[in-house]
């Protein structure tokens, strides 16, 4: 399906030559040609973020042939508790493009500062213009109410987007969008100003040991202990030597996570796969219309989340 007009101004400007400092590096040249396929993608603050939050989500997409990209909207060059710099980033932009690999998806990370993502104009337009760029169906960022300041302000950011990606005298370098993409935020736990609320909640239990072992690939985060770790913490996952004994490490703790997640939104996947199924999914990845951008029906949610089952089954 095809919510999107024609995509044949992506190859008239290039965002690349364009806008080449900003990028950091991205794994594929992403293909917008009109196929008839879904197109989505997912900002996170940092080189996990959207991994985390909806990897699952994007390996069922893959699966069935949409197009997801995976954007670090930071590089992630302070998030780790002994090194940093470029050498970091560098790492950390290699081991999302692993991820991407292995879910089926694209990825990029922005050349900004870990810790230093500000709510610029420059910035708002660096947005726009990859969400046009990616000819989006859907946006997935972060609400703009977190512990992070860069988490905050990738949600700012993409809200700030949401109208602009259509007005064509914004940007006009990259054409406007035709159509408004449908804005979610991914799930969190924070309650003010309001809780998650989860409009839409996903069972990735198909994909669930499909994630986990390309999230195995961020290794500087997952298994070194990230910005609070120390040597510690380190020592308490299995080393590099050892991957099974890696991947079964991470499956307990993602199990509990996304197991997490399936039984705080259980009532969004009743609602979604009905009473039977909705009660036996495992795991789930879950995200809340942002108000912004267009306003779906439960027909059009359907058709753009196309794994979920007819709502008469
Ligand atoms: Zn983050």
């Amino acid at each position: 399906m095809r919510y999107l007009c024609g995509v044949v101004f992506y190859g008239l400007c290039s965002f690349w030559a364009v806008f080449p400092a900003t990028l950091f590096a991205q794994s594929e040249t992403p293909s917008v040609e009109d196929d008839g396929k879904l197109r989505i993608i997912c900002f996170g603050a940092h080189p996990d973020d959207a991994e985390y939050k909806s990897g699952g989500a994007a390996a069922l997409w893959a699966k069935q042939g949409h197009h997801v990209k995976l954007v670090a909207v930071t590089n992630g060059d302070i998030g780790h508790w002994a090194i940093s710099g470029g050498a970091l980033a560098k790492r950390r932009t290699a081991e999302s493009a692993e991820v991407a690999k292995r879910l089926g998806v694209t990825s990029q990370v922005l050349d900004i500062h870990d810790g230093e993502l500000m709510p610029t104009l420059e910035n708002r337009k660096t947005i726009t213009r990859i969400i046009r760029e990616w000819n989006a169906d859907i946006v997935i960022a972060h609400r703009p109410w977190d512990y992070h300041p860069d988490h905050r302000y990738v949600g700012i950011l993409v809200q700030d987007a949401a109208f602009m990606v259509t007005v064509p005298f914004f940007c006009p370098d990259v054409p406007a969008l035709k159509k408004n993409p449908v804005f979610l935020y991914s799930s969190d736990r924070f309650q003010k100003p309001y809780p998650f609320v989860a409009d839409i909640a996903v069972a990735i239990d198909e994909v669930f040991d499909k994630k986990v072992e390309a999230l195995t690939a961020l290794e500087s985060q997952t298994f070194e202990g990230g910005a609070l770790g120390s040597a510690e913490t380190m020592a308490a996952a299995p080393p590099a030597s050892q991957p099974e004994a890696r991947l079964a490490w991470l499956k307990e703790r993602w199990a509990r996570r996304a197991g997490g997640e399936a039984n705080t939104f259980r009532e969004a996947l009743i609602r979604w796969y009905g009473e039977e199924r909705g009660m036996q999914v495992k795991y789930a990845e879950a995200f809340e219309l942002c108000e912004y951008g267009r306003r779906p029906n439960n027909a059009e949610l359907r058709q753009l989340f196309p794994f979920f089952p007819p709502p008469d089954k």
